[in-house]
């Protein structure tokens, strides 16, 4: 006899995953929502810190001297603040809120970060996207995308980062499938947003308290829901914002340690020898800041994680 619970039509539940919180120092906070014991990766998305909110005295704000990244694109979207991103290839960008900063590493590039403007205030979240084998060798590139595409959609004001959503689809280049929307409303508001069924996707609060089909939203915490899900409803009773990600689970191992995603110690430990050596990454021009050295990553036991399953 057939179930009236059929599997194939239940849709996957979302699993609450907490973040991980840390002081960058100077009170500088972040929720650490991707990679955590409890949730690696989210399609090729394989890193997400919410930074902030936090205004700094006068004179003061978010300092990152040049570090090194290999095998993965940087993601930062501003929510409140402006921060100065100066690279080794010699780009020097302002990214101000309603704006990308779209970093593909390769096999190597430095980069320093440090807050401009009055305001003192840091509010954003970075994101790493896994490069896929075939590209995480290729050459390092720097885009910075002032606007992007913008849905209304009952009352959220929906901004689509990466892929397509709400129709309306995003220019920012990526190598695997992919999407990033972010959800911001003054007050309340209610949608239904379609997602595509071969992609896992999670969701994170920004701001404010929402609902996830009903489950309450803070920042804090992440909600997860496996491959199998056609749409999602998106409520809140005030102003709150919301980032939605997803794509097509990520079938390669990874091994991240520092700033670098790899798949291998071997070639990890060599990245971190090479930028504490001064060599493949080059010098960032301009910066005022002290360059970040590598931690000790002689004989490093990690080994690749295999992909997640389910
Ligand atoms: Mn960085």
């Amino acid at each position: 006899m057939a179930s009236t619970a059929d599997p194939a039509s239940t849709p996957s539940a979302w699993q609450r995953v907490a973040a991980r919180r840390a002081d960058l120092g100077g009170g500088f906070g972040i929720a650490r929502a991707l990679p955590t014991s409890g949730r690696r990766t989210v399609g090729a998305w394989c890193f997400l810190d919410h930074a902030g909110p936090v205004r700094f005295p006068p004179g003061r704000g978010m300092q990152v001297g040049p570090h090194p990244h290999i095998g993965l694109q940087t993601f930062t979207w501003m929510v409140e603040g402006e921060v100065l991103h100066r690279d080794s290839l010699g780009n020097q960008q302002v990214i101000r809120p309603g704006e990308v900063n779209l970093m593909s590493a390769g096999r190597g590039i430095a980069h320093s970060e440090e807050s401009v403007g009055d305001s003192g205030a840091v509010h954003a979240a970075q994101l790493w996207i896994a490069l896929p084998d075939a590209q995480r060798h290729g050459d390092p590139a720097f885009v910075h995308h002032a606007a992007l595409p913008v849905a209304q959609a009952g009352g959220f004001r929906a901004t689509v980062l990466a892929g397509a959503a709400l129709g309306a689809v995003s220019p920012v280049q990526l190598f695997s499938e992919l999407v990033g929307v972010d959800l911001a409303a003054p007050g309340a508001a209610r949608t239904h947003v379609a997602l595509e069924p071969r992609f896992e996707h999670a969701l994170v609060c920004l701001r404010g308290t929402a609902r996830v089909d009903g489950a309450p939203l803070e920042p804090g915490s992440l909600l997860y829901a496996a491959p199998g899900r056609i749409g999602v409803e998106l409520a809140c009773d005030a102003a709150a914002q919301l980032l939605l990600i997803g794509g097509t689970p990520f079938d390669e191992p990874l091994l991240m340690w520092w700033n670098f995603v790899g798949r291998s110690a071997d070639e990890i430990e060599r990245a971190a020898a090479d930028w504490n050596a001064g060599r493949r990454f080059g010098e960032v021009p301009g910066t005022p800041l002290a360059r970040i050295a590598a931690p000790d990553a002689g004989g490093l036991k990690l080994k690749a994680r295999p992909p997640a399953k389910g």
